[in-house]
């Protein structure tokens, strides 16, 4: 089946026969809301700072590696979005540029720019809040993380809190009309 949507795992002739990555879910669903609460928090850091909002944070098992928002005015810089900076936060920490055994959570579906990333950095899940229509790199634009003959796997869900990170989005390009 090609098309059950876009944020299952894709039929992808070249994952076939390699081994399913670990899933860190310890706690599950719950585990999921509370990481994901942080990453909200800091998107409204970003909407405080009137920058677009949109938190993330890096973890693995239960530790906290990385939390940022979305810098991007701040910094005059077209890069700095919250998983870009989480993501150097978290390889800084770890003193190592492949986060493997990490999961990001972020409150809007990253673009393509931050998907690469994700894949880069050989995470082993990202899910993220809200879906992003226009430059969604994780299924609703591009599809990165499945990109046929990448050599990484990347597991990408849409999880909680969609509703309120949403809700602070609007908020902010109402505030701009
Ligand atoms: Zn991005």
């Amino acid at each position: 089946m090609k098309n059950e949507g876009p944020w299952k795992e894709r039929d992808n002739p070249l994952r076939a026969g390699r081994e399913e990555p670990p899933r860190p879910q310890a706690g599950g669903k719950e585990r999921d809301r509370r990481w994901m609460a942080l990453a909200l928090r800091e998107a409204e850091r970003a909407l405080e700072e009137d920058e677009v909002p949109v938190g993330c944070v890096v973890v693995r098992g239960e530790n906290l590696l990385g939390k940022a928002h979305n810098q991007v005015e701040r910094l005059r810089d077209p890069t700095a979005h919250a998983e870009i900076l989480a993501l150097t936060q978290a390889a800084a920490a770890l003193d190592d540029p492949r986060l493997t055994g990490c999961e990001l959570f972020v409150t809007l579906e990253p673009c393509f720019m931050c998907a690469g990333a994700c894949v880069l950095a050989r995470l082993d899940r990202v899910v993220f809040a809200a879906r992003d229509p226009k430059f969604g790199g994780c299924g609703s634009l591009l599809d990165v993380p499945a990109t046929p003959g990448l050599n990484h796997v990347l597991q990408v869900e849409q999880g909680p809190l969609g509703e309120e990170a949403a809700t602070l989005l609007k908020a902010f390009f109402r505030g701009r009309r």
